[in-house]
This record gives structure tokens, sequence and C-alpha cells, in this order.
């Protein structure tokens, strides 16, 4: 048995699932001719109270295109020091749109309204000017953690008084909404654009949506077309995204869960030195000083578990739909038994 903690990415598509993808009804999308990708498109959009809403094959194309549509080359975007769209996407920002980017030394990849009007530049010609805020929710590099909605309203409020757009990266937001309780149109009301992926806690075998004002969707749609992002009969792919949104959004708890519970042995392990706190469904911590870490990872390995070493002696466990309560079952028991 494989226990692949390596990321929520590597979940493989259910019956159910499939079953939807080879029943899809599709066309040219790109003559915007497919009705399943219209579908989900549609059902996003309403969802999360947005005017209109774009298919991308993946949450980088979402992103890019969406900082983008937000600047001009020379202009500077504000984020996290962990962001998503700063670190892992191959500096994206700066080939794609020629943007700098302020990196806000935040807490867990979330910082304050307070951070981020200090980052604004003066209206000075020395300065890059500030024209975009981008979010992360769930922050991948921060374990998971999730936004307080207030400080949310707080820097967009900081962002209409500066002239700011303001996204949100929101890959794993549904984790988010059901660990928080939250309404996906309370995200809505804040946000400029807001992109999701389908392929990771909601178990799609591809697929991001971006969200957006008529007007932002439209300039989506012709930046997509730029960075090669037309597809055609994707409605297949669409059509996962539409059963993953009705079958595998309040199934997120389970993850959820499954991560606390794995964080509390670890917590009272011998070999364990610190575990990040848990709110959804990414378990970081690192392993005691006389551990090294890549033997950690490897010891783990040659018992059919696979996590990831994140360097400087931090590792990670993701939980997603394919860890079945049977590999729960021996994943707790090879943590407890494990000796050094
Ligand atoms: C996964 C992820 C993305 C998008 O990544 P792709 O691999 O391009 O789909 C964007 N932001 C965050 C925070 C992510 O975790």
């Amino acid at each position: 048995m494989i226990i692949n903690l390596l990321s929520d990415t590597v979940t493989k598509p259910t019956k159910g699932m499939l079953e939807a993808m080879f029943n899809a009804q599709v066309g040219d999308d790109v003559f915007n001719a497919d009705p399943t990708v219209n579908e989900l498109q549609e059902k996003l959009a309403v969802l999360f109270g947005k005017e209109a809403a774009l298919f991308f094959p993946s949450g980088t194309m979402a992103n890019q295109v969406a900082i983008k549509l937000h600047t001009q080359p020379g202009d500077q975007m504000i984020c996290d020091k962990w962001a998503h769209v700063y670190n892992f996407e191959g500096g994206g920002a700066a080939v794609n749109s020629g943007v700098t980017s302020a990196l806000i030394d935040g807490d867990r990849g979330m910082f304050t309204a307070e951070q981020v009007q200090q980052m604004i530049n003066p209206d000075d010609i020395h300065y890059a000017t500030s024209r975009l805020v981008c979010v992360e929710n769930t922050t991948n590099k921060g374990g998971g953690a999730c936004w307080d909605l207030n400080e949310l309203k707080k820097i967009m409020q900081v962002c209409i008084e500066n002239k700011l757009a303001f996204h949100l990266d929101g890959a794993r937001l549904f984790n988010a909404l059901v660990a928080k309780n939250e309404q996906p149109k309370q995200y809505g009301e804040l946000f400029d654009t807001i992109s999701i992926c389908l392929s990771k806690g909601l178990g799609c075998p591809i697929g991001s949506v971006l969200l957006g004002s008529k007007e932002h969707i439209k300039k989506a749609l012709r930046i997509r077309k730029l960075f090669g992002g037309g597809m055609r009969q994707v409605g297949y792919m669409a059509a996962a995204g539409i059963y993953a949104l009705d079958n595998h959004v309040e199934r997120l708890e389970t993850d959820h869960e499954n991560a606390t519970k794995i964080a509390a042995i670890l917590k009272a392990s011998l070999y364990i030195k610190k575990v990040e706190p848990v709110e959804t469904n990414i378990v970081i911590f690192y392993t005691n000083d006389t551990i090294n870490d890549v033997d950690f990872v490897n010891k783990l390995k040659t018992k059919g578990v696979l996590i990831t070493s994140m360097g400087q002696g931090k590792l990670r466990m993701v939980f997603h739909l394919d860890i079945t309560s049977q590999m729960m079952d021996v994943l707790e028991d090879i943590l407890i038994d494990l000796t050094f």
C-alpha cells in the first residue's frame, strides 16, 4: 500500500467523476461553443456572486493572467514573501507582466492591512507604481492557514483608497470555506478577481477557474489566448469540475480531520520537535535536530509513506480524497511505531 501525502494534486478521478467526464457534451471552446465549459464557468460565477468566470488549464496560468490584466509593465505587485505568485510560478510576474514584487514579511503567508499600507509606494517618479495586492487562501507555504475575513475587509478598504486591484489566489479556497464555515459570496464581494484550483482538494485531473467582472474576464480571455491557453473540447475536464463542486466540497472536512489526527500523533512523538498549527489539510512539522530530515523522509518511504521535505528541516504531509480510512489506520500505526 502506498500512502501518498506529497500533495493534494496526486488524486486520480473517481468512478463518478470519470462517468461525468465520459458523458459530457462538448464543443470547440475557442469558439465559445463548449456547453459544459460554459456551465462550469456560470456555476462558479453564480456561487461567488461574480459576473463572469474563465476556465484555465492551471492555477499558475489563472494567476498570471490575473496579474497581467491588473497591471502595466513597470508596476508593482504587493504580496507575502511566501506567496505562490512570487515563489512558485517561475518568476512569471516579472516575465509575463514586467512587474516588480514588494514582499510583505507576514505570518504563515498572511499579513495585515497596516503592512499593505506601509508597502504602497508614494506617487513619485522614482518609484514603481503600486497597482495590485495578491492574497493567498489557504496559504500553501504557510501550511494551509486560513485568513481572517475581517482583515481581508480592511485590506480591501486600503485597496479602494489607494486604487489598487485586489486578487485572491484561492487555489485551496474551498478548504478555507469548509474549515471556517464561510460562504463563497463573502469572498466574491471582497476581491476583483479570484483564482480557484479544481485539481487540488477537489480532485480533478486538471483545471482552474478565474472569477471577476465581465470586463476583467473579457480581458482575461484575450490574455489567455496570448499565453497559449485556448482549449478546444475541454468540456470533458469542465465536467470533472462540475462533478467535484457537487460531490467533493463537503468531504474536505474529512481531509481536515485526518490532518488534525496525524498532527496530534506527531506532536506526541519523541522524534518530532515542532508541529505547526493545522487548520485544513496540510501538516507542516520538524524532526528533532538529531534526525536528518532526508533520512526521515526515506525511512517513511520504505514503509510506503510518501511525504515532502521542504528544506531547512521542514517536512510536509498533505491529505486528500485518495487517502482512505484504511490508509489512515496504517499510517497511524507506522507513525506510532517509528523509532530512531
Ligand atoms: C497549486 C497552487 C497554485 C496553482 O498551481 P498549478 O500547479 O499551476 O495548478 C496556485 N497557488 C497556490 C497557492 C497553489 O497551491
